[in-house]
């Protein structure tokens, strides 16, 4: 079909998820994407593109993986489906589980498998508060996470996202979260004291704050954390489903702290985006504890938890992952990217703030570098369409008065990739400036 037809079935038809409704109409999609190879996507036009967020920061080890495809294959063909339920398991997904228990921070021993990002925040909090009840105190129900957050779109996971926009997409909202500001401890500390700590489960909190903006926790921020939900009792769970499996230039985010969670959610990065699957993991004093407390069934699970094709996949990407150094690799073009976004801060005039944590970093438009006034209308998606013209996809975030350009490239990128990715930045930034200063 030609990207006509294609475009006038997709208006009619494709009710498309995070999209501005008026504009999809008007212009119908911009990328039909039919082929990914390693850090490139190409569409249906004809054109390629550097996909600078690895599609939605999951794509890690790059597009077009054979191996990939072939042991997807190869298990669909031996056991496509399997119950994990009750009395069944199967190979792929112990065997992912076990691995995961290697490689995880802290004393994170178990796994319960989801589809995805939503579902595994959704579990956590379930699971958090099913620990409570098993530990005689029903009243600890409240999930305490930050104003800038997004953990999702399940019930819950919209319900504990701090970005307000995504809360007020609906009218009615799970009960028992409440919000707490960016990066300060006594700001947490306050909210426990406030509720009461006998009515707070856990704490959630992203390593690297992604969807909302890129932002870095400081340095002995979680240490503080982890010593403050020590103090009232309260479960502390990572929310790395952006920051897993080598994003940041370790195997998680949190290993940049220093602090053992209690549980850890993750999504994208355990296959890359080639299968659907997330999870939770839970420290071995939880298991232990729901081991030898738990009478009933853990009423809890999703028809495609521990999913064999897509823990064949995990498995699988996990073994790329190692194979080919990419979490090291991260850290040093980590530093190339960081390198690049500072040279064009220092020749344009409107780049306040650069940032990266491995290969996931931010870029704010200002109008006052000194002062990081912004502009009235924001001019990252101006920047960001101008890169897409060039050949390179990134994301705008505009957010709370915020004016920033996301990324998160591949982790299979090379140094002259990296240049690649700077040269176009630089131009597309040049180009808004032009018609900015003007
Ligand atoms: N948590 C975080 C930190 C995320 O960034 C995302 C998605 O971007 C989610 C949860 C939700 O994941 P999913 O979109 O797979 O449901």
């Amino acid at each position: 079909k030609s990207y006509e037809q294609l475009a006038d079935l997709d208006k009619r038809h494709f009710l498309h998820p995070t999209t501005a409704i008026k504009q999809q109409q008007a212009n119908g999609p911009e990328f039909i994407l039919t082929k990914g190879e390693g850090i490139r996507l190409y569409d249906l036009k004809g054109r390629s593109a550097i996909d600078g967020l690895s599609s939605l920061w999951n794509v890690n080890i790059g597009h077009g993986r054979e191996e990939i495809a072939d042991i997807a294959y190869e298990q669909m063909k031996t056991l496509g489906y399997s119950s994990c339920f009750a009395t069944f398991s199967n190979e792929p997904a112990i065997k992912l589980a076990a691995k995961l228990a290697e490689i995880a921070p802290g004393n994170l021993t178990a796994t319960f498998f989801t589809s995805g990002g939503s579902e595994s925040n959704d579990t956590a909090y379930k699971l958090a508060r099913h620990y409570w009840i098993l530990k005689g105190q029903p009243k600890r129900k409240k999930i305490i996470s930050r104003s800038q957050s997004y953990h999702g779109v399940a019930m819950g996971a919209t319900s504990a996202t701090g970005l307000k926009p995504f809360r007020d997409f609906t009218n009615s909202l799970a009960p028992d979260f409440c919000y707490v500001d960016h990066f300060s401890p006594q700001a947490l500390r306050d909210k426990i004291k406030e509720e009461g700590p006998e009515t707070i489960a856990a704490y959630i909190a992203e390593p690297v704050q992604g969807a909302g903006g890129v932002h870095i926790a400081p340095e002995g921020y979680f240490k503080e954390i982890r010593s403050i939900c020590d103090e009232f009792g309260i479960l502390f769970i990572t929310d790395e489903v952006i920051t897993a499996f080598g994003r940041t230039g370790k195997y998680f985010g949190i290993d940049h702290y220093d602090v053992a969670p209690d549980m850890m959610c993750f999504a994208k990065g355990i296959t890359s985006g080639y299968a659907q699957l997330g999870g939770v993991m839970i420290s071995e004093t939880m298991h232990n504890d729901f081991i030898e407390l738990s009478e009933g069934t853990l009423l809890h699970g999703y028809t495609y938890s521990g999913h064999p094709m897509a823990c064949a996949v995990a498995l699988k990407n996990l073994e790329i992952l190692e194979r080919e150094n990419l979490i090291d690799n991260a850290r040093v073009m980590g530093d190339e990217l960081l390198e690049g976004f500072k040279k064009i801060q220092s020749e344009r005039s409107i780049v306040g703030d650069v940032r990266t944590l491995g290969l996931i970093g931010a870029v704010e438009i200002v109008k006052n570098k000194e002062t990081n006034e912004r502009f009235p209308e924001p001019l990252a998606p101006k920047v960001l369409a101008e890169a897409a013209k060039r050949g390179l996809i990134v994301r705008s975030v505009v957010f709370d008065n915020q004016d920033t350009l996301v990324f998160a490239p591949p982790l299979i990128i090379n140094q002259q990739e990296i240049h690649e990715l700077i040269q176009i930045l630089s131009k597309s930034i040049e180009a808004v400036e032009r018609t900015a200063v003007s």
